[in-house]
């Protein structure tokens, strides 16, 4: 099992002491290899679940078990370790560094581990490549199109081959089409390096592209099906 959580929840406290329940009880375990998509409304708990499972948030109660290992035991240095080398995050808003060209942001995931120039280069060419985006290594984000973005950030996700990505709405900035291909290029890394994907949407396309779909209502879990 690569996650599993046990009745996790999460309670998030305004300034004016106003509680509301993000998630009410999330039990789930997500195995090497899915390729599973989160949906449901917009506050239902989707970016609230990938965060705690993502290490960038921690549940109010409840356990995460990445590879059997209680996140609550790790260290703020070992989640930081784990953010590096385990998980690639794909965000909506693309997150690229705009003063680095294509290949260097995919580079610079390297580079924080320590690679060796010319590995680093290589490995960035290579997954450039296999996004599609050969021939415009060279060019700054605010040179590429929306979906030519997406496709780096996806490769810059893939760069320190981690055990999981975790997507966060990656089409919501996407036209229909490129939204599209950015779904079957995630698959098709799926089949073929299989690379597990968690994929947060409430985008019907996005859903019609689940291997296995769990849908989140209100914090909980009302749908969790393997598709077609
Ligand atoms: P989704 O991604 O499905 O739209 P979220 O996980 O972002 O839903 O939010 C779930 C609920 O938690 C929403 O009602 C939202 O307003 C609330 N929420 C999320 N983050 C915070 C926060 N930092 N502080 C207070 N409430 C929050
Ligand atoms: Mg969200």
């Amino acid at each position: 099992m690569l996650i599993r959580t046990e009745d996790l929840k999460k309670v998030f406290v305004s300034g004016d002491h106003i509680k509301h329940a993000a998630l009410r009880g999330i039990d789930v375990e997500i195995k090497r290899g899915e390729f599973t998509v989160i949906a449901g409304p917009s506050g239902s708990g989707k970016t609230t679940f990938l965060n705690i499972v993502g290490t960038l948030d921690s549940p109010t109660e409840g356990k995460v078990f990445f590879k059997d290992k209680d996140l609550d035991s790790l260290s703020k240095r070992e989640k930081t370790d784990m953010r590096l080398l385990s998980i690639g995050f794909v965000f909506q808003a693309y997150n690229l560094l705009n003063v680095l060209s294509a290949e260097e942001n995919v580079e610079y995931v390297l580079l924080l581990q320590g690679m060796k120039k010319r590995e680093r280069r290589d490995k960035a060419m290579e997954l450039l490549k296999a996004v599609g985006l050969e021939g415009l290594e060279n060019r700054r984000p605010n040179q590429l199109s929306g979906g030519q973005q997406q496709r780096v950030a996806v490769a810059r996700a893939l760069a320190s081959n981690p055990e999981l990505v975790l997507a966060d709405e990656p089409t919501a900035n996407l036209d229909q089409t490129t939204g599209r291909e950015l779904m079957e290029l995630m698959l098709d890394l799926n089949r073929e390096r299989g690379v597990t994907f968690l994929i947060a949407s409430h985008d019907r396309m996005v859903i019609d592209h689940a291997r296995r779909l769990i849908r989140l209502l209100d914090g909980r879990i009302v749908v969790d099906e393997i598709q077609n």
